[in-house]
């Protein structure tokens, strides 16, 4: 993720969002201006990786391995990647999205199996596409359960403003109606629980923090992890009013200790593959940061950045330090 000098009203107490008791909202502002965000494009990580053609020009899509696709939104500024994960069976599709392109056009491009959709955690840039499919799993927080009533156009306008986007939006898709759209939550999840899709057991990792209802997808036989927003390349947002940074520390010695068994991490923002070793350093870099050796650097309305090779924590300024142990 990128900072934004912008009041985004999802994420914000900009005047004109809905405050909602479950979903209190806060402010932040960063040291990047929105309109500098294109120039990073196209992003070298993915020139190496394999390129299919997609059905649907809102969406980028890479095979990033063997019936692993990536499917990257690159014109609009959260760069948010959902993942096909085929096997012999069914097909998991971990997040849909910003529900901006139509995604199950794309994923039925790439595969002919069920599909069932796995959320990484119900932030609105990962739910969007929910809506097209009608087998959803997912953890079931009150978080989680809040978000299948959709996110009113006012919250994400933003999301869809010219400031937001390298193209135009998709026709049929508009800055005034443009919202993440209802649906329903149909097999409830649980840490430890396996999803089976044929050749290849998808294990959950309740992992909360950044999102009370954030998981992980662990494949232990082939040494895949798939982080959602607990770990990308780029600054990870630990600033919301659902976030819990005792959890989240937690969760990424949760991720630290299966790094070693991992050939490949595949984050839900910026670039599609990671090397596992930034999960020790994840672990590392946060303790540090949480136990007051690291200066924060403000970035405005109230929030900090911790920076580091790769990665930085963005945080609320009056973030609670844990005392060394
Ligand atoms: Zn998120």
């Amino acid at each position: 993720m990128l900072l934004l000098a912008l009041c985004v009203p999802a994420l914000t107490g900009c005047a004109e969002s809905q405050d909602t008791p479950a979903l209190q909202q806060t402010t932040y502002a960063s040291a990047a201006d929105l309109g500098s965000f294109c120039d990073r494009l196209p992003r070298a990580a993915y020139a190496g990786l394999p390129k299919h053609e997609s059905s649907n020009d809102w969406f980028e899509v890479y095979e990033v391995e063997a019936g692993v696709f990536a499917i990257y939104e690159p014109f609009q500024w959260q760069e948010v990647i959902s993942y096909l994960i085929v096997g012999s069976e069914a097909a998991a599709l971990f997040d849909t999205g910003n529900g901006i392109g139509d995604i199950r056009a794309v994923v039925e491009q790439l595969t002919d199996r069920p599909v069932r959709v796995i959320n990484s955690h119900s932030h609105f840039d990962h739910i969007g596409g929910n809506y097209q499919f009608d087998d959803v799993l997912s953890i079931a927080t009150e978080f989680s359960l809040e978000r299948t009533h959709g996110v009113d156009s006012a919250e994400i306008r933003m999301e869809v403003s010219p400031e937001a986007l390298c193209r135009d939006l998709p026709e049929g898709v508009s800055e005034a109606a443009h919202k993440t759209r209802p649906f329903s939550i149909t097999a409830r999840l649980a840490d430890g629980d396996v999803v089976d899709i044929g050749g290849r057991q998808l294990e959950i990792l309740h992992i909360p923090g950044h999102a009370p209802d954030a998981i992980a997808l662990l494949d232990r036989e082939a040494g895949y992890l798939w982080s959602g927003d607990s770990f990308y390349e780029g600054p990870i947002w630990l600033f919301f009013p659902e976030t819990d940074l005792v959890a989240y520390r937690a969760s990424v010695a949760k991720l630290a200790a299966v790094a070693t068994d991992l050939k490949a991490v595949f984050p839900a923002h910026n670039t599609p593959k990671a090397d596992p070793e930034l999960l020790l350093r994840l672990r590392d870099d946060l303790d540090r940061v949480l136990t007051g050796q690291v200066e924060p650097v403000p970035v405005g309305d109230g929030n900090v950045e911790f920076p580091f090779a790769g990665f930085s924590f963005l945080m609320r300024e009056n973030y609670h330090s844990i005392p060394a142990e």
